[in-house]
């Protein structure tokens, strides 16, 4: 029997993940996520799926069977809408809580795209009015908000452990699917594909994001299953983590200094996990006395409907947290947060004179209301851009993380003033070691590891420890590469 791999996204490169997978007529996709990077780039990769169109209407062979989505994060989920704008309408498999965190992040990705094309539209006419270079014409939106709705409405629910029959069958030929918790954020997950044909079954386990243990909040990763093929991510694939007793530290300096100069705190940040666990960190901290009390503003109408949904997910909740939930009101801060809803709200927090964080989107500094922050907020040496997640290259989030002295930002250049610091321990991806960890009870089993899922850098040094440690043979594929394994 033979599986045939389509690599055609996040390959050598971090976000964009997408693998379409065939055996024996049925074809599954394994996520369908949002590039990000140049916008040039970024236009064309976004617009291509996997499959045709005609495909994916069911109107040419082979269509397609089913998605597999392993968690809700844009750069896994992000192309969706796109999916079911060029006509698929099968299932979409995921976890309760992803479905429920879908809703409102599909919705605020096509408002991104939507005010995007807007923006390039009256750009392209102010400039062809004064007889300036126009640039890019006008396009319409990559997709709308009611292509995400038609999307959300295609998302099934599995439950971790429940093997779920994607296409064919378990007897003659099919595909099923096992998913186990990730530990990366709430409700993601790795997914072990089982593929049969004519009564023999290969097994490729899809990692989706590797998570790490004692993160706040979720629960720590799963034992990953046994398998024939592995593709895994490689984001840190050539770091490791500090520990976190080391960021607390860091953070409390950071706050304690910008504050006593009467700054701002920028944080990029995505509206999932990173926000709740930083808020959790700077709770405890505050509770204990290490840091001042002073405003947070979480800054994106996407962020509190987000919180609900964590709330509502208890299931995916490490003991810790459930116990700690139950012995106090506000036991994650989360009600020490003021959110600000409409643009004149958060336009209103550039004129307050106080000392104040903000947490906003988008995570790299590619779009949503961060631009308006970072404008207002980078040329002043008394502020703070704290970075708390991965920056793909060529995102304005690594200019800054480069400490480069200018950088445009909506279109105007802009010298950065404000002190850039980075904490990546707060990431919720394995660093070189646990991912090395992560695979150790799958790997005995193992014919063959696809890397994905990282910069071609840190691909070379995870591949080169990985064959040390393991003796496996170990691929880094390009975007469009096709493999058969059996
Ligand atoms: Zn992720």
């Amino acid at each position: 029997m033979a599986i045939r791999l389509h690599f055609w996204g996040a390959d050598q490169t971090v976000t964009g993940s997408s693998h379409h997978i065939e055996c024996a007529g049925q074809n599954v996709l394994l996520d369908c996520g949002l590039f990000q990077g140049r916008r040039e780039d970024a236009a064309n990769i976004n617009s291509h799926l996997a499959l045709t169109p005609e495909q994916l209407a069911g109107k040419a062979a082979p269509g397609l069977n089913a998605v597999v989505l392993s968690h809700a994060h844009i750069d896994h989920s992000g192309d969706l809408p796109l999916l079911a704008k060029q006509g698929y309408r099968g299932p979409i498999y995921t976890t309760p809580s992803t479905i429920d965190l879908c809703g409102p992040m599909l919705k605020d990705s096509a408002h991104i795209q939507e005010s995007d094309a807007q923006f390039i539209g009256k750009r392209y006419g102010r400039r062809q009015q004064i007889k300036m270079p126009p640039g890019p014409g006008p396009e319409p939106p990559l997709y709308t908000q009611d292509d995400a709705a038609q999307a959300g409405q295609l998302l099934r629910p599995v439950k971790l452990h429940e093997p779920q029959v994607l296409a064919g069958s378990t007897k003659d030929a099919g595909f099923t699917m096992t998913s186990t918790n990730a530990g990366h954020m709430l409700g993601s997950t790795n997914v072990l594909m089982e593929a049969t044909e004519k009564g023999q079954t290969v097994r490729l386990l899809f990692s989706g994001d590797v998570g790490r243990k004692n993160l706040p909040i979720i629960r720590d990763p799963d034992a990953a299953p046994a398998a024939d093929y592995l593709i895994m991510e490689s984001t840190y694939g050539d770091r490791l983590h500090s520990p976190m007793g080391d960021v607390k530290a860091k953070l409390a300096g950071l706050v304690k200094a910008v504050l006593a100069r009467g700054g701002h705190i920028i944080v990029p940040a995505f509206a999932v996990e990173r926000t709740q666990q930083l808020v959790l960190l700077l709770h405890q901290m505050i509770e204990a006395g290490e840091i001042p009390e002073f405003p947070i503003f979480v800054d994106s109408p996407l962020a509190s409907a987000v919180t609900e949904v964590f709330k509502k997910h208890q299931e995916d909740w490490d003991a810790e947290a459930c116990a700690f939930y139950h012995k106090g009101e506000d036991a994650f801060g989360w009600n020490r947060l003021k959110y600000t809803q409409t643009v004149q709200e958060s336009k209103a927090l550039n004129e307050l004179k106080v000392p104040f964080m903000v947490l906003s989107a988008s995570g790299m500094c590619e779009a949503g209301r961060i631009l308006h922050h970072l404008k207002n907020g980078v040329q002043d040496p008394r502020n703070l851009v704290l970075i708390t997640g991965y920056q793909a290259p060529n995102t304005l989030g690594s200019k800054l993380v480069a400490k480069e002295q200018e950088v445009n930002i909506l279109g105007e250049p802009m010298r950065v003033r404000a002190q850039v610091e980075s904490i990546d321990s707060l990431s919720g991806h394995a660093d070189q070691q646990e991912l090395l960890d992560w695979m150790a009870p799958v790997a005995p089993t193992l014919k063959k590891v696809f890397l994905v899922h990282g910069e071609l850098a840190a691909m070379t040094v995870l591949k080169g420890k990985i064959e040390e440690r393991y003796k496996l043979e170990v691929v880094c594929p390009k975007r469009g590469d096709r493999f058969e394994v059996g």
